[in-house]
This record gives structure tokens, sequence and C-alpha cells, in this order.
């Protein structure tokens, strides 16, 4: 005998939407996105990624994998999505404004019909009188309703544009930092070292110091590359750690490094850069992973004063030249750009 089965048919969508409301997650195209390759994937690194995130996983938790594992979940496209909701909400706010504004023009056309009877009718018609209090008293009562209605979306939608407020902020920080060693990135770099010659700054006790770290290919060659990131954010936080949080370190690149210093004259900064030096390399490194020694790596250092440039590309390429200059000499050391040395140089070539 063949018994019928009934197959309840579930519509994917409503299983994406019904893990994201479970979770709280907000209704973003690119949250659906990522909610929808997590339940449909076979991806374990996502699966496993995701399933850490725990019962309410942030915006930023949700973005990092994304950014991870979507190839076009960038938070700087997804700063854009919220800007666009944060006009949406605006938009929204305005028709609402309109709307009240004409159900506000209506019943003051009622008043003014109503009272321009009042005048006309008989004031001694008892029945007319009541016919028109009952028009007043429900014309009242419906523009109060409605009013409180708009009042309660109004507080709803000031509440979302909050709620996205701290959400483009999040990403305006996550648009600055490096994954990797959660330095400022090197947008955050270009834009503070602008800043150097801005006419309000004082380039006399300004400085830039380029780091790279030495034979780092060789490192990598040998331990690995997971190995090899690990240690650029164990650099990142010696470096931290040295210089305190008040100085302003990036991840320019690869295995690159800069270092901004403020208020300090030329000795001082290089002292500074010295000492970067010395706790990088008396750092041994071990593989958390395995306990496994990897030894220690070490820099090399180019130093220039905001005075000896002109300009934000001048300050870097002459930091960058005096970073050569410590690599050609040996590396694991700090050389400072010096005009004087430079002239003599190309004199004695010349
Ligand atoms: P030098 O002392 O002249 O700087 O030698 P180097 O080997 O450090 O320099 P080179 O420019 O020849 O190679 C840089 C290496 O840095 C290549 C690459 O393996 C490594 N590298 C760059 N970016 C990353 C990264 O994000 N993670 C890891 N693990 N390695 C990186
Ligand atoms: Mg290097
Ligand atoms: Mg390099």
């Amino acid at each position: 005998m063949i018994q019928s089965e009934t197959t309840e048919c579930i519509d994917p969508a409503e299983t994406v939407i019904t893990k994201m409301r479970e979770q709280g997650i907000s209704s973003l195209p690119r949250n659906y996105e990522l909610v929808y390759r997590f339940l449909n994937s076979s991806n374990p690194k996502l699966i496993l990624a995701y399933a850490a995130l725990g019962q309410r996983p942030s915006q930023i938790q949700l973005d990092a994998i994304g950014m991870r594992f979507l190839p076009h979940h960038y938070p700087e496209t997804a700063a854009e999505q919220s800007l666009d909701s944060v006009y949406n909400e605006m938009l929204g706010m305005i028709r609402m404004f309109k709307k009240d504004q004409s159900r506000l023009r209506k019943y003051s056309n009622v008043l003014g019909e109503t009272s321009a009877r009042m005048s006309r009718e008989d004031a001694r018609d008892p029945d007319g009188m009541h016919d028109m209090r009952r028009i007043l008293s429900s014309a009242t009562g419906d523009t109060l309703e409605k009013s409180e209605a708009v009042i309660y979306q109004m507080v709803e939608q000031a509440k979302e544009l909050t709620r996205l407020k701290s959400e483009l902020e999040d990403y305006k920080r996550l648009c600055a930092i490096d994954p990797v060693t959660k330095l400022a990135n090197r947008r955050a770099f270009d834009k503070r070292l602008s800043a150097i010659y801005d006419r309000k700054s004082e380039t006399a006790h300004q400085a830039l110091i380029i780091a790279d770290i030495d034979h780092f290919k060789a490192f990598n060659d040998t331990y690995g590359h997971q190995v090899g990131d690990r240690v650029l954010s164990a650099t990142a936080a010696v470096m931290k750690k040295t210089l305190g949080s008040e100085i302003f370190i990036s991840r320019t690149g690869g295995e690159e490094f800069a270092i901004i210093l403020d208020g300090t004259g030329p000795e001082e900064a290089l002292k500074t850069a010295e000492r970067v030096r010395e706790a990088i390399a008396s750092t041994p490194l071990k593989d958390h992973n395995d306990g496994r020694d990897c030894g220690r790596v070490t820099i090399s250092l180019g130093l220039c004063m905001a005075t000896d440039a002109s300009g934000p590309q001048d300050i870097y390429n002459k930091a960058d030249a005096a970073l050569y200059d410590a690599k050609k000499n040996g590396r694991n050391r700090v050389k400072t750009y010096s005009p004087k040395a430079k002239r003599l140089l190309s004199l004695l070539k010349g």
C-alpha cells in the first residue's frame, strides 16, 4: 500500500529571515547574504566562524566574517549602505511630516466649516447642534490619535537613526584599521602624514620613522606565512608597548610600519627609533600553537625630520632613503636622513 506523504515546502528566504530575527540581526542586504551563505554553505570554516559568534552577533562581528568569506563584503560598501539607510529614514520622516501636515489641514477645514455652519444654523435647533458637536469631537479624537501614532513612529525612527549613526562610526574606525595588527592602516597613515604639513601644525618638532622587518621572506619560508602573520602582530604589539598609546603607529604595507613623532627634536627622535629597534630585536618569538621557538626578528629604520622635507611625499621618500641606507649597511639599525651628508655624497660622486 502506498502511503501518501505531505511534504512541507520551506521557503529559503523565510528561513534566512527567521534566523536573522532570532539573532537580532538588522535587515541589511549584506547580512541577508551572509546568513544565507551560512545556512547553505558547505565551507566548514565559514560555518565554524559564524557559529562562534554566539546568539547575538554585533554588526562589526558579522562584517568581519563577511569580509573574510564573501568577496564583495567591504566595510566601505557597508558604510555606503548605512548612509543609504540614514537617507531613507530621513525621507520617511519627511513623508510622515507631510502626511501629518495634510491631516492637520483637513482638521482645520472641518473646524472652519463647522464653525461657519454654527453661525448659519439656528442655534436653538438642538439636533443640529448635537450633530455638529459629534463631528467636531470625532475629528478631534481622530487627529489626536493619528498624531500620537506619528510621534510613536518618529521615536522609533529616531532610535533607528541613533543605531545607524553608531554603526557608521564603527565603520569609520574599521576603515582606518589594519586587520592583522590592529594598527592604523595605510589610509589613516596618509591622512596623518599630510597633517604634518597643515598650516596649523608645528612642523619643527615632528618626525617620520619607517621600519621594515629584515629578511622577512626568509622567515616566512622557514616558519610559514601564518606564523609570519602572527609575527607582524607581535611586532606591532612590541611597538605599541615601547611607544605608548599617544604615538601614531601604523602598518603601511607588507612588513613595513611607520611611526609619526610629534613634539620631538632630532636627538629624541633618534633615541626613540633606537628604543623600538632594541625592543624588537630582544623579543624572543614563540609559536603559541605548538610552543615552537621561532628565534627573533630584527627591523631596520629610516628617520626623517619634518623640517628636512617639503611635504608628505618628500618626507616619505627621504625616510625611505634612510631606511634603504640602514638595509645597505647591515640591517638591524637606524639611519637618519641628513641633507648635509647627501650633499657631501653627491659632491664626492660628482
Ligand atoms: P629585507 O631585509 O631587504 O627587507 O628583506 P625581506 O625579505 O624582508 O624583504 P622582501 O621585500 O624581499 O620581502 C618581503 C616579504 O615580506 C615577502 C613576503 O613573504 C613578506 N610579507 C609581506 N606581507 C606579508 C604579510 O602580510 N604576511 C606575511 N606573513 N608575510 C608578508
Ligand atoms: Mg623586509
Ligand atoms: Mg618591505
